[in-house]
């Protein structure tokens, strides 16, 4: 197989199908059951390039067809107060979020950005809109780095998100915003999005689908085994769409294929928001597949005090191949629920500790490995990769300014 220009290919680990790349592809042509497509990459060793900062030090395990430039990137840190408090001394934090005093300066806050410049270093610009569905951190995001490309953007965020979603800086003319009414979910706003990208000169871009966006965060750890040298033995994650939680385990995959990284996987501690927990119900269960009577409910969700709403989503891929329960097993991971009371406790405890504010996803992270550690199934000794998905975002918020400029708002479908 040559990879024609390109330094990837896309993998089907269903059939097998290794295809080139056309940018926005995000299912196997071939019919069976769903499956996540994966890249394989042209160079096998694990490679830094050395002249830039960030997530393009690891280009060569990045899906880049189109010219992107940043120097956003995970930082790897130890807080000594937080490894003292919970005797964990080989705890370290993949620090997605601006910080700084600690050389974290992602500027929407959020993992996001990481997936923003690695979803826009794949799709094609051919004219074509790049739409995206999100609960609030992912439009800013993505909005913000398309801006600086011109890319035709649309981005479909349900009502309840608006009130977060503002910039610094105003948006280019061609990023543009649809609103989903009424109580309408992150889930609403994603099957508005995949219906819009069905119409001519569209491509939904897939959410956790995407190639790009899971090896974006991917960079998350390969950021670790640069500045430790090594994989973590346990990676410590709050799931929500599963992106982050699968690209942890991909990239964990091809620094063991590299030889060089051992072969033993990270084992995946995932972390839910209860009530809303079918991840944990299915894993708990040793269940094949997420069962409906777990998932909640729109208006459920919507009416919900989640602390996490980010995380609430319905249909994370739990159940195609290479989704989360392959990941789970392979990894022979964990998978934990806390509730709105741990999360806040947690975030309580990291900024008296720390001095800085954890989006709530981060929050649910951290009280599921306090839980996890203190109920004795995760060793105090092991080294631990915990990511901070997001924080910072009290000195953020004085900048933004702007509010996104609206350009349709419609009704969810539930049909
Ligand atoms: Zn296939």
């Amino acid at each position: 197989m040559v990879f024609e220009g390109l330094r990837y290919r896309l993998l089907c680990p269903t059939c097998g199908l290794q295809t080139i790349d056309d940018g926005s592809a995000t299912s196997c042509s071939a019919e069976h059951r769903p499956s996540l497509l994966r890249t394989e990459y042209e160079r096998r060793e694990f490679s830094i390039d050395h002249s830039t900062e960030g997530m393009l030090r690891y280009r060569d395990w990045l899906p880049i067809r189109e010219p992107v430039e940043t120097t956003v990137g995970t930082v790897i840190l130890q807080s000594a107060a937080l490894n003292a408090h919970l005797r964990t001394p080989n705890l370290r934090l993949a620090f997605n979020g601006f910080w700084p005093e600690r050389g974290a300066r992602l500027p929407s806050g959020t993992f996001k950005d990481l997936e923003a410049v690695a979803i826009l270093a794949r799709f094609p610009r051919d004219g074509r809109t790049l739409v995206a569905a999100s609960a609030g951190n992912t439009a800013m995001a993505l909005a913000s780095a398309a801006s600086r490309y011109a890319l035709p953007t649309t981005i479909v965020v349900p009502e309840s998100a608006l009130p977060r979603i503002a910039f610094a800086r105003p948006l280019h003319e061609s990023v543009r915003f649809i609103v989903v009414t009424g109580d309408a979910t992150y889930d609403d706003a994603i099957v508005a999005a995949r219906e819009l990208g069905l119409l001519d000169g569209y491509a939904f871009e897939g959410g956790a689908r995407n190639v790009a966006r899971r090896d974006g965060i991917g960079t998350t750890m390969l950021a670790f085994m640069e500045a430790v040298g090594a994989l973590p033995e346990y990676f410590v994650q709050a799931v929500g769409s599963g992106s982050g939680a699968i690209a942890a385990h991909e990239a964990a995959r091809r620094a063991i294929a590299s030889g060089a990284f051992g072969n033993r996987y990270p084992h995946l501690v995932l972390v839910q928001n209860a009530p809303f927990a079918p991840i944990f119900h299915a894993w708990s269960a040793r269940s094949e597949s997420v069962e409906a009577a777990h998932r909640p409910t729109s208006a459920q969700l919507a009416g919900a005090e989640i602390s996490a709403a980010v995380l609430g989503s319905l249909a994370p891929p739990y159940e195609p191949q290479g989704g989360l329960l392959d990941a789970l097993t392979e990894s022979e991971g964990d998978v934990t629920a806390v509730d709105n009371a741990a999360a806040r406790a947690a975030s309580a405890l990291f900024e008296e500790l720390e001095g800085i504010d954890l989006e709530p996803a981060a929050a649910v992270a951290l009280a599921g490995l306090i839980e996890r550690i203190e109920s004795g199934a995760l060793p105090r000794e092991a080294s631990i990769a915990l990511h901070i998905t997001g924080a910072g975002r009290r000195r953020l918020e004085p900048e933004r300014g702007i509010p996104p400029k609206i350009a349709a708002r419609i009704a969810p479908n539930r049909a």
